[in-house]
């Protein structure tokens, strides 16, 4: 059975200008022990999409429908109150910014021991003897003395680091990681994204990681939700979206992804800019920026629809199967060979 099972989630908010459609009909399932990479430009709704479903955005401007199933409860009907408990308990958030986190007027142990307290009926010994478990599960050195360190005496991957702990120390059962590791050099983002690994195969928590990057969800995701513009366009099994990509949008994520060898130079650019949502393009909203467009594109929004021969793969493109295939084909031998001669 899901952990979490989101159906036809939209969010839409109220603006003088008109109604931006933020979140536009999103379906997906998460199960115990597995990671979801949702990966789409900025304002592609991934991250809208989950701070709905932890109740972050029920503003009085804000219109949401659709259901987040979270242990059979739905999530977008429950009181505050419940919400407030599950939320740091049941689920957890790491947000880019540790300091969205981390009060800054605190020592670290005292806000991870803060952290136990509010949702477990242990003694502050006890809570304290946890935050240093934790400290030390996610890798911080000498971890008795810096237990006692406010969170500007740390280094921003350190932060992040206390910032794991602090999402891990109630044990929950789904983690939700906001661009976790956007702000680090590469190699820090690298083991933090080790850490995310290791950690999760110690407490089995579900993942969902929010991100830009196809490269972050190749290191990561069991699974792939690609978002373009409040809506899904590609959905499936990591390994079936990396080896048989179905529909341009995610072509050009692919082909975006920084060679082997040079952090800047990339093989393919989407160009243009993600479209307004207030009032997004007819038909696939894909259309202006997509060099496949055809004129059918133009007037009907492609389906999510099953991928032929593949398993819980759907993509969404008016596009035949055999150009597909050719196109993905030609596009991943393109990146072999990029990879090979760079
Ligand atoms: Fe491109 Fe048309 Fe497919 Fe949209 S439906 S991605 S415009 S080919």
């Amino acid at each position: 059975m899901a952990l979490l099972d989101v159906r036809d989630l939209k969010t839409y908010f109220k603006t003088d200008d008109g109604i931006v459609k933020a979140v536009d009909g999103v379906t997906f399932s998460i199960e115990k022990g597995r990671t979801l990479g949702i990966v789409g430009e900025s304002g592609s709704g991934k991250s809208v999409t989950c701070l709905t479903i932890m109740g972050l955005n029920a503003k009085r401007n804000t219109i949401t429908t659709g259901e987040a199933l979270f242990k059979e409860q739905d999530l977008l009907g429950m009181g505050m109150r419940r919400l407030r408990q599950i939320r740091g308990n049941d689920i957890a958030m790491i947000f880019q910014d540790p300091m969205t986190s981390l009060n800054p007027v605190h020592k670290i142990g005292n806000q991870l021991t803060e952290a136990v307290l509010l949702h477990q009926d242990v003694t502050k010994k006890q809570a304290r003897a946890r935050a240093l478990e934790l400290l030390k599960a996610v890798g911080i050195p000498r971890a008795e003395r810096r237990v006692d360190d406010y969170p500007h005496q740390f280094s921003g991957g350190m932060r992040q680091r206390v910032m794991i702990a602090m999402a891990l120390i109630n044990d929950p059962d789904l983690l939700i990681a906001d661009e976790p590791t956007t702000a680090l050099d590469v190699t820090t983002q690298a083991q933090i994204l080790n850490l995310m690994n290791k950690l999760q195969e110690e407490f089995g928590s579900a993942i969902i990681i929010i991100t830009h990057d196809l490269g972050v969800v190749a290191e990561t995701a069991d699974d792939v939700l690609v978002m373009y513009a409040a809506e899904v366009v590609e959905q499936g099994p990591v390994n079936q979206i990396f080896s048989r990509p179905h529909m341009p949008y995610t072509w050009g994520l692919l082909g975006s992804l920084p060679r082997l060898d040079a952090e800047t130079e990339r093989l393919v650019q989407i160009t243009g800019q993600p479209p307004s949502l207030l009032r997004p393009p007819s038909g696939c909203r894909f259309h202006p920026r997509c060099p496949y467009v055809m004129d059918v594109c133009k007037q009907t929004d492609p389906p999510l629809k099953p991928v032929t021969g593949d398993i819980d793969h759907y993509a969404a493109c008016h596009l035949d199967e055999e150009t597909k295939d050719r196109e993905a084909t030609k596009l991943l031998a393109g990146m072999v060979a990029e990879a090979r001669t760079g």
